[in-house]
């Protein structure tokens, strides 16, 4: 067993280092000294997290636990630790400095010398699975007991990182890369083949703990594995598609459904069900699990594809609507009956216990397809992504409205050799659709512009509209984009539509004129009563067709909101 104290050691002196070389350095240190059985508890603590994040198990303590069991280790109260926190402005150290004063005082009042206990990696690890596996009455205590035990047996130092990664916030500044790059350091292998086994794999403890014991040839023979998602294949946006499509010579071509990407297990009769974010959602899509459990004709397989939500005539809904049965903890089943799911399949990475991702796209579609059974049930529906192979720019034009019309984003363009690369974003898919979308708003308040422009309104505050109340809801502020013959036309206009200053600087203006403004992104925000800001935005024009009423609602905003929701 390793003892924690050596994960201390490293935590500690990551903490001093700014450049990454050195980092990975340590790291790789660490990784060699730890035991095999410990080196994927220790590869994912360095990295902030307690279990993989792909097992679906959270540990689930807050803050106020946490310093109810420091409190019980250390006799401080919780008021007191809080008070420190806020100086210190780190759990982490506040452990430290609390747990150093009751020492102290034991050793004044203690005859004989202590000897710190020791404790190992496994031990702290197999504490918190404990606090974690609890659940329902009586599990606080539970938990603050485990916690308690750690504080107990730990040095002050490792109080500090046991701290931190209760809340799983180690504060070191390790991530992924360096992780990746320290176990090729650590056992001598090339970083590509980290890499490759950890896009199958998608856990880096286990591939840490592959390389320790068998090098090259072990790192090698990892491969996928039922019910353990691997990376997602991603998709590129393309300034030129054409272009691509004539160098490929000939492209599939399948609809990009406006939905949530979903990974699919499916072993015997068990089905599991993970997001783009690889978390388990299993438990709240019961009725994708019955889909696949019936028309999955596999006896296991690990299949790509995107959930839609439907109407009850099978039309896609808004966005959000597959986030909310994706999000579902409570009421499953009666969210299961309200919002029918279309589950849109497009690929396949294994089939009864063989690994197809280095097979090319035709050839893993003709695996989908001899597995997958189409149906419709009362809206919900199981089914192969449609695929047409052409080359014809024409045709591929003509699917692109098709998917438009039918309510879905564009289209996906794969080139048909293609393997499939975990984890990876490049030219092997490539995504159609339209360019962001502009906003038209109206001017609600102007700013004076400063130096050049200090005669000129130079900056616009925008709104949109809400129907229900023919109120205009303010989004943001609008002043690049506009050149100096813009500005003053604007000024001019929206000189007769002043009124007094609302807030210091900003004069209100009657709502009669309508802006086109692009933007690069749509964020919350408690600055305007719409509840929205833009960023970065920029004027494109004047929409002198358009009268206020007739600019965009703030339903309109909301649904382009949650459109990017999913890209990020
Ligand atoms: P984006 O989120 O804009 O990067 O586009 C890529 C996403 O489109 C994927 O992650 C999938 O969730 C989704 N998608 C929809 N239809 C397809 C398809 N036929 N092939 C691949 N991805 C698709």
């Amino acid at each position: 067993m390793t003892s924690f104290n050596e994960f201390a050691e490293t935590c500690k002196a990551i903490e001093k280092i700014s450049g990454s070389i050195e980092t990975t350095r340590r790291v790789a240190e660490l990784l060699r000294k730890v035991e095999v059985e410990e080196l994927p508890l220790t590869t994912h603590f360095i990295m902030s997290e307690v279990f993989p994040a792909w097992s679906g198990k959270q540990l689930g303590i807050g803050t106020s636990l946490l310093y109810m069991a420091l409190s019980k280790a250390s006799g401080a109260s919780v008021k007191s630790i809080e008070a420190l926190v806020r100086t210190t402005g780190d759990i982490g150290e506040t452990a430290l400095l609390i747990l150093k004063e009751k020492r102290k005082n034991q050793a004044t009042f203690s005859t004989f010398f202590e000897e710190e206990p020791e404790l190992s990696i496994s031990e702290v690890y197999e504490r918190f699975r404990k606090a974690s596996e609890v659940s329902g009455k009586g599990s606080q205590n539970v938990k603050i007991k485990n916690l308690q035990y750690l504080f107990n047996s730990s040095s002050p130092r490792e109080a500090k990182y046991i701290a931190r990664l209760a809340l799983e916030e180690l504060r070191v500044g390790v991530g992924e890369g360096v992780v990746r790059d320290a176990i090729a350091k650590a056992f001598d292998v090339r970083v590509e083949v980290v890499e490759h086994a950890y896009m199958v794999t998608n856990d880096l403890g286990i591939v840490a703990a592959a390389a320790k014991e068998g090098g090259l040839e072990a790192l090698q023979k990892l491969g996928i594995e039922i019910n353990r998602p691997i990376k997602l294949m991603l998709s590129q946006i393309s300034p030129d598609v054409e272009a691509e499509i004539r160098d490929m010579k000939e492209a599939a071509i399948e609809w990009k459904f406006d939905g949530a990407r979903i990974q699919v297990h499916k072993n015997g009769d068990s089905v599991m069900l993970f997001s783009r974010k690889l978390e388990n959602v299993t438990n709240s899509l019961p009725d994708l699990v019955d889909i696949v459990r019936k028309h999955v004709k596999a006896e296991s397989a690990i299949l790509d594809g995107e959930a839609v939500a439907v109407d009850e005539k099978g039309k896609p809904r808004a966005f959000q609507e597959i986030l909310k049965r994706f999000r579902r903890k409570y009421d499953v089943e009666e969210k299961a009956a309200s919002i029918p799911i279309q589950l849109n399949l497009f690929d396949i990475m294994y089939l009864n216990g063989r690994t197809l991702i280095d097979l090319p796209l035709l050839e893993r579609r003709k695996a989908l397809l001899s597995c997958v059974e189409n149906s419709v049930e009362n809206s919900r529906s199981i089914a192969v992504d449609e695929q047409v192979i052409t080359g014809d720019l024409e045709l591929v034009e003509k699917i692109y409205h098709e998917a438009l019309r039918a309510g879905h984003e564009g289209i996906m363009v794969k080139n048909p050799e293609s393997v499939y690369s975990p984890g990876k974003r490049g030219k092997n898919w490539l995504k159609k659709k339209p360019l962001m979308e502009t906003l038209d708003l109206v001017v609600v308040g102007a700013e004076w512009g400063f130096g050049r422009r200090a005669n000129l309104l130079g900056s616009y505050t925008v709104a949109c509209y809400e129907p229900d109340t023919s109120r205009f809801l303010r989004i943001g502020k609008v002043g690049t984009g506009i050149n100096d013959e813009q500005l003053k036309e604007l000024t001019d206009m929206v000189l007769g539509l002043m009124g007094g200053e609302e807030v210091k600087g900003v004069f209100t203006v009657r709502p009669e004129i309508v802006f086109e403004i692009a933007f690069e992104e749509i964020q919350k925000s408690p600055n305007y009563d719409s509840g929205y800001a833009l960023r970065f935005p920029r004027f494109i024009g004047i929409r002198l067709d358009k009268s206020p009423e007739e600019a965009d609602p703030v339903q309109r905003v909301e649904r382009v909101y949650s459109q990017q929701l999913k890209r990020l």
